[in-house]
């Protein structure tokens, strides 16, 4: 079984993350924008035993689109966000893909919320998921 590590810009922060994701997703919604930093963000879903966290965190709980709350946990000392918890599949942990830093990481199956997709970044490769009352994708 894989192991993987999500960090932190300054390193503090860290995640182990015990086998194959649920499922890797793109989301194009404001708040992955606004959360990154970049056009959209790319989680990791992981059963919430798979995963665990060392190291300071802050944590942010802002609504989702679909209502449901997402409590963002990020390094007090640098900012980057690391994991969040989705309030709607509370037994999933989201992990930043690009905490990881690893292009071998799995490919997003899906992409959310594509009505906010910037027009320059196309998915062809990945599903699309309908908007509405989804705040995080499901699962298959
Ligand atoms: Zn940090
Ligand atoms: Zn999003």
């Amino acid at each position: 079984m894989s192991t993987r590590e999500a960090r932190c810009s300054c390193g503090r922060l860290r995640v182990t993350c015990q086998g194959e994701p649920a499922l890797v997703a793109v989301c194009h919604c404001q708040e992955c924008q606004r959360r990154t930093g970049s056009a959209y963000g790319v989680a990791a879903f992981f059963p919430r035993e798979a995963v665990s966290a060392a190291g300071p965190s802050a944590d942010y709980g802002r609504p989702g689109d679909s209502g449901f709350r997402v409590l963002q946990h990020f390094c007090p000392g640098c900012g980057s966000t690391v994991f969040w918890e989705p309030a709607r599949r509370p037994e999933l942990i989201a992990v930043a893909v690009g905490a990881f830093a690893d292009p071998g990481f799995p490919a997003p199956q899906k992409a959310a919320f594509e009505e906010h997709r910037h027009p320059w970044r196309r998915s062809p490769a990945t599903r699309r998921i309908r908007p509405g009352g989804s705040g995080s994708p499901r699962l298959r």
